[in-house]
């Protein structure tokens, strides 16, 4: 007997295009590359989505655990998630099909069509670690930041109460340090989160510019400790990635801020890449230009709770192209030796071979090799995507050549939100 033909109904993952913040860090995770984008839209491809939830907690927004019950013949082609302003819907049609509620519009925040279980935060032994480059969790004594507070529809007027040039007046390249304060409106944060700045006007096709994640570079309790504030690091991008001229939009907009203007934004985000709070752990930090911000913040915290007895060590890599153009190099150098131990690298220093962050690790391979050996040892990295690789190299062969085992300890560090990526 012929019944009627059976409807395959797809769970399909989907982007929410108000929150996302375009920052990349889904299509970099997925393991699979089902993840694509556009000048407009971040996508999954529903073909090729597995439904494994690497990208579930990196993604600082939540943007991206978006689900809707579908056909499968009529899952949402990439090229119809190129166009949404906002995500669809929930079909009737086909969570009726499945017996799912339809909740129109509403995120059903379900992990897939199987077992809510997969999702990593409650189960964080279901992500396969073997399939990503850094942790997806975050120190098991980090605090458990707020996230998404304020959105686009309803961003936070903050004030600009500081704005100066970190960077020589010489050099071409143009960092500030940018302080915001939120008077006496809660904006909780903390060390290694990121906030969205939305900056004013449209693009050329009419569309509001998308927001831009900047990192936090103070410490929770405040730029200046008990205050309502925040700082940022801000690079002036005068060129696309080609070395082609370009003003960005939202870097510039932030560096030519005057002090008393008001700023649009949107966040905290990121519940990953957290400082441990136990005291006696280590911080490995290796950064490059405006990826200090997190570590900065990360520091400053630990150097107003060393008062308070946290004891760990703090070992810094720090790379720019030259003196010069490394932010925050005064204070730094000036920082008490017996608090951090920190190796600079500079790769234009004229009538000098060029020397990156990964050359000065090699150099100090027994010292990092020793951090390496201790569970207490929490890694960050942040800065030039192009770092990443190259410092993964470098932490491999330190281990190679101080007898440890890389590839278990690799799965270790990532299984123990002990090593952190953020680069862009
Ligand atoms: P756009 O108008 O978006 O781009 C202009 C052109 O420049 C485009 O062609 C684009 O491809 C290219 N471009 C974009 N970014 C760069 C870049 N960094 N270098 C060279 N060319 C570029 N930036 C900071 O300055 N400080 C931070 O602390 C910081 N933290 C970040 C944290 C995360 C997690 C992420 C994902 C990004 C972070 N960024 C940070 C980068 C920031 O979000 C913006 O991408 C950057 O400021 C450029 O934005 P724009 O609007 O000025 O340029």
């Amino acid at each position: 007997m012929n019944g009627p033909a059976p409807m395959e109904v797809l769970r399909q993952h989907l982007i929410d295009p108000e929150i996302c913040i375009r920052c990349n860090t889904c299509e970099e995770t997925c393991p699979v590359d089902a993840i694509t984008h556009d000048s407009n839209n971040y996508v999954v491809k529903a073909e090729v989505c597995n439904g494994c939830m690497a990208c579930i907690s990196p993604c600082p927004t939540g943007s991206i655990d978006n689900w809707r019950t579908v056909l499968k013949s009529r899952a949402y082609s990439v090229e119809e998630q190129f166009t949404w302003d906002e995500l669809p819907a929930q079909n009737t049609t086909a969570s009726a099909a499945l017996d799912y509620p339809a909740q129109a519009g509403a995120d059903t925040n379900a992990t897939d069509a199987t077992d809510a279980t997969d999702n990593p935060d409650e189960n964080p032994e279901g992500i396969d670690v073997d399939t990503v480059r850094g942790s997806t969790l975050p120190p098991w004594s980090a605090v458990k930041p707020y996230v998404n507070l304020y959105t686009h529809k309803q961003p936070l007027a903050a004030t600009v109460v500081g704005n100066y040039r970190l960077t020589g007046e010489s050099t071409a390249s143009d960092i500030h340090h940018v302080m915001l304060d939120f008077g006496t409106t809660p904006f909780p944060v903390v060390e290694g989160q990121s906030i969205g700045i939305l900056p004013p006007g449209t693009s050329k096709d009419g569309k509001t510019h998308h927001a831009r994640q900047y990192s936090i570079a103070s410490p929770r309790d405040g730029e200046r400790e008990g205050y309502n504030n925040l700082s940022l690091t801000v690079k002036r991008v005068t060129q696309d990635h080609r070395g082609n001229v370009a003003d960005g939009v939202c870097s510039n907009y932030l560096c030519d801020l005057k002090k008393g203007d008001k700023v649009n934004v949107i966040g905290p985000f990121g519940s990953t890449f957290l400082m441990p709070n136990h005291p006696n752990s280590h911080l490995l930090m290796i950064c490059t230009g405006t990826g200090s911000a997190p570590m900065r913040a990360m520091t400053e915290y630990r150097r107003r709770r060393r008062l308070k007895g946290a004891t760990g060590k703090l070992m810094l890599f720090f790379g720019a192209r030259t003196k010069e153009e490394l932010p925050y190099f005064g204070p730094l150098v000036n920082l008490p030796k017996d608090f951090i131990d920190t190796t600079l690298a500079f790769s234009r220093t004229a009538g000098q071979p060029k020397r990156y962050v990964q050359d000065a690790m090699r150099e100090r391979a027994t010292d990092v090799g020793q951090m390496l050996r201790d569970d207490n040892t929490f890694i960050y990295v942040c800065g030039l995507k192009g770092m990443e690789d190259g410092v993964l190299q470098a932490l491999r062969d330190i281990a190679v050549q101080n007898g440890i085992e890389w590839d278990p300890l690799w799965r270790a560090l990532k299984r123990e939100g002990r090593l952190h990526l953020e680069t862009y």
